[in-house]
């Protein structure tokens, strides 16, 4: 199942509209993307924003960008919530080796479980 099926953004998009946001401006009201799910690709299921928001503990999920960007404006959000070099250490830093993800991703779900 893709991360962007109609099913995901469709309910995204009510809960945008039953907020009243323009999803291009209204900065103030953007903790409130917060609660939007979809389907993450290295989970396997769904996951909130504040998810990936947290995903590495004070930093986002690397792929924050890609995931997000079809459904609002998530680059912006990111500039007023992190320090520009916050934003390095997401998305400048080099990939880790797969090793290493596989066991963080399994971490991630054993978590997910427990919570
Ligand atoms: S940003 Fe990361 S944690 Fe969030 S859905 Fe995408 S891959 Fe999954």
């Amino acid at each position: 199942m893709s991360p962007f099926e109609p099913s995901n953004a469709q309910s995204n998009h009510k809960k945008l509209v039953a907020l009243n946001m323009n999803p291009d401006s209204d900065i103030k009201k953007m903790k409130q993307y917060e609660d939007l799910e979809i389907r993450c690709p290295r989970l396997g299921g769904q996951v909130t924003f504040a998810y990936c928001l947290h995903e590495r503990g004070d930093l986002p999920c690397p792929r924050v960008l890609t995931c997000w960007q079809t459904f609002f404006p998530v680059e912006t959000y990111l500039k007023e919530k992190l320090t520009p070099e916050e934003r390095g250490r997401c998305f400048n830093e080099p990939p880790k080796d797969k090793i290493s993800t596989i066991f963080e991703i399994v971490e991630a779900v054993k978590k997910r479980k427990k919570g």
